[in-house]
């Protein structure tokens, strides 16, 4: 799995990404922010489903230096909840497919797994359930937490160790 390679790609197939070996985390987060920013992207003209069927973001997250746009960067534009706001997600504008989300304070990117196709790694948390308002059960083939959940941080600490070394 290390040297794994995952691409995706906007619906119209310009704008393509890469990530390499296993992500930091596969995860989906229903916070309010990520729900937001969800249904901003969705409600672009022509966008394609950015969020799974009870509201949840699947992720794949990655370290900055195991994930890059291939193809089309210039295509990329920005949009943020608020202008002052640390995440910019960003969105192919050839289609409006919502393709990754920065976080400016931290060392990883998280790519919309929705664009990812089949091939994409199965989920192995829920993180803010707190915030999910869906009449659907709640999957239980991962953990949940309520809040982001000590496990994500310990994974967020350990790959941050892991791009300092050689
Ligand atoms: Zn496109």
């Amino acid at each position: 799995m290390a040297d794994d390679i995952l691409i995706s790609s906007c619906q119209c197939g310009k704008v393509k990404c890469k990530g390499v070996g296993r992500p930091i985390v596969s995860g989906v987060c229903y916070c309010d922010d990520c729900q937001s920013g969800a249904s901003d992207l969705e409600a672009l003209v022509g966008a394609s489903p950015v969020c799974e069927e009870d509201g949840g973001t699947h992720y794949l997250t990655y370290r900055d230096d195991r994930f890059e746009c291939t193809q089309g960067a210039d295509l990329l534009k920005a949009y943020q909840n608020k202008p002052d706001a640390p995440t910019r997600r960003m969105v192919a504008s050839c289609c409006n497919s919502a393709m990754f989300l920065k976080f400016s304070k931290g060392h990883w990117i998280s790519a919309y797994a929705m664009r990812f196709g089949v091939e994409k790694p199965p989920v192995e948390m829920r993180t803010q359930t707190r915030f999910r308002t869906s009449g659907l059960r709640l999957p239980d083939d991962a953990p949940s937490y309520r809040g982001f959940g000590v496990q994500l941080f310990w994974r967020l600490i350990k790959s941050r160790l892991a791009m300092m070394l050689p």
